[in-house]
């Protein structure tokens, strides 16, 4: 790598990230170069977010296309793309309505304002808590990083915002006592915990939450920001649960690569945020919304099966394979518990052309949802490798 972005980016960049040192320059599908013309297979998606691959070319041209047109026309006014992305979610989701934002924290921003809004217009201001799992993640402004369940996140930037009560994933039991409580405005949670370490909840505990927080008129709200858009093996992770969400969350994969977080309402909800009570500047940004309906246009059912086909190959090559303790996760978002260090283990894949990620404990893959059998096949190789010296 050149010596010069490593001196610049600690020179002027704040230093919250902890890198590896590689400057990744272009690519293409499920390869990525860096500056130096080193190539990797990406098992990472920049996060979930490359949904398709790098450059994609449906993706491209329905971005350049907009681009041509216009590239931001502000919320004073309507426009096409975002219109027709909110039809479309509410079309594949059966859920009502949509509010656009940026980033995945602003769309759980959203969904916070929304459920309290709705318990305080029914309930008056007591019923203010909103339930959340431990070990979740949901995002980094001062709220989203309330709500989030890992005590590493709660301190430096206090006061926090008040109101937030954590319980045990998967422990049904906590479940029951908690909604006890005449207290409780929602209860939020990711069907599998990304950054908290590719956990997957329970069945019987998501279908319990279900039946107790309809029984209470309890807003449910999924964040889907890292499990939503195909990456699971359905448009949502919610969909392959027995629950019926008030709302949901996404970003990440949404945009395929450009900025975009969507908050969703179902029949509860649709009609809770009102003229002045909400908004964004960027949100519904033509550009990102147009990227946006090139992705989720084209995952359709077929897609969502060589997803799933492609998860049960990863984790029937992973599964029992020398040096490999564990496998977790749903559709292309895995969990691996190596025996080896995590971090000797991502340096070796990256060593012999592999990119992938860690979450806590363990090494975590989100490659892109359209990568092809080779690149999939060459990537765990490499991974088995890596486990097993
Ligand atoms: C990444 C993530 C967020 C935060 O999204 P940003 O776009 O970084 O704000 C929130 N929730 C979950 C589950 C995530 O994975």
């Amino acid at each position: 790598m050149e010596n010069s972005i490593v001196k610049l980016d600690h020179e002027y960049i704040a230093q919250t990230y902890s890198r590896f040192p590689i400057a990744l320059s272009y690519g293409k599908g499920s390869k990525v170069y860096s500056d130096t013309g080193k190539e990797y297979i990406d098992f990472g998606s920049g996060i979930a977010v490359n949904s398709f691959g790098i450059g994609d070319e449906v993706w491209k041209k329905a971005v350049i296309d907009q681009l041509d047109k216009i590239q931001h026309t502000s919320n004073l006014y309507y426009s096409e793309p975002c219109t027709k992305l909110a039809a479309l979610l509410c079309e594949k989701t059966g859920l009502k309505k949509v509010f656009f934002q940026n980033s995945g924290a602003e769309a759980n921003e959203c969904a916070i304002k929304t459920a309290r809004k709705y318990a305080h217009d029914r309930y008056g201001e007591k019923r203010k808590y909103i339930v959340c799992l431990k070990n979740s993640f949901h995002g980094r402004t001062v709220t989203t990083l309330s709500a989030t369940g890992q005590d590493v996140f709660h301190k430096d930037f206090g006061p926090f915002t008040d109101g937030f009560i954590f319980i045990e994933p998967n422990d049904i039991k906590e479940v029951k006592d908690v909604f006890k409580r005449d207290d409780i405005a929602a209860v939020m949670l990711e069907i599998v915990q990304g950054e908290g370490g590719i956990n997957v909840l329970n069945q019987e505990y998501v279908a319990e939450i279900n039946h107790i927080a309809k029984q209470k008129d309890i807003v449910i709200i999924i964040d889907e920001v890292q499990t939503g858009n195909g990456r699971t093996g359905t448009l949502y992770a919610y969909m392959q649960y027995d629950i019926e969400p008030d709302i949901v969350t996404t970003a990440k994969g949404l945009g395929g690569g450009l900025p975009i977080g969507a908050a969703m309402f179902g029949e509860k909800t649709e009609n809770v945020l009102s003229y002045g009570s909400h908004g964004s500047t960027f949100g519904g940004n033509p550009v990102c919304c147009a990227g946006a309906i090139s992705i989720i246009s084209r995952i359709d059912e077929s897609f969502l099966k060589s997803v799933k086909e492609k998860s049960e190959y990863i984790f029937s090559r992973l599964n029992g394979a020398k040096g490999i303790k564990s496998v977790s996760g749903l559709g292309l978002m895995i969990g691996i518990e190596t025996e080896k260090e995590t971090k000797e283990v991502i340096n070796k894949c990256i060593e012999n052309g592999l990119l992938v990620l860690s979450a806590k404990n363990k090494i975590r893959l989100l490659p892109p949802l359209n990568i092809d059998y080779e690149d999939l096949q060459k990537g765990i190789d490499i991974i088995k490798g890596a486990c097993e010296q």
